[in-house]
């Protein structure tokens, strides 16, 4: 969410009500560089797309699936609930973006990673851990490579 005023990508909700009976939130937010106020209007569309895992098997995208594997890479982090959801939120907006029906369990991994390592590294070397044994068709260090040269 970028400023309209200066661009800046820092903006924090100020307060959030839920209007058209819960299907519209509007959120009044502040950003943290200019202090200008203005709000955003989003609405709930759930994620529905079949996630396709390394074995060919397709199931029900399952965001409580990434929130879990994310949690626990993060624990005993010092990373605040606040800043766990917007990586949350940010990872399922980088999903939904690819706008495709069907993704790649790799291609999910690929995103969490992305985000994590932005976030915390320790964090990301451990759900790096975790991915590779889920299994990436590729090699753990080429990830790594790519990820790098990012
Ligand atoms: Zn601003």
């Amino acid at each position: 969410m970028l400023c309209p005023f200066c661009k800046n990508s820092e903006t924090k909700v100020v307060d959030s009500r839920d209007t058209n009976e819960g299907k519209i939130t509007r959120r009044r937010r502040e950003c943290e560089k200019c202090n200008a106020r203005f709000s955003t209007y989003e609405e709930v569309e759930p994620l529905r797309l079949s996630v396709i895992k390394k074995n060919g098997e397709k199931e029900d995208y399952d965001k409580s699936k990434i929130e879990n594997g994310v949690r626990r890479a993060l624990v005993k982090r010092p990373i605040t609930q606040e800043k766990t959801a917007k990586l949350l939120g940010d990872i399922e907006y980088e999903i939904h973006s690819l706008e495709k029906p069907e993704v790649m369990t790799r291609e999910i991994g690929k995103i969490v990673l992305k985000k994590l390592k932005e976030l915390d590294e320790v964090a990301y070397v451990r759900f790096a851990s975790v991915y590779k044994s889920f299994g990436s068709v590729e090699s753990f260090k080429k990830e790594l490579d790519m990820l790098d040269s990012n």
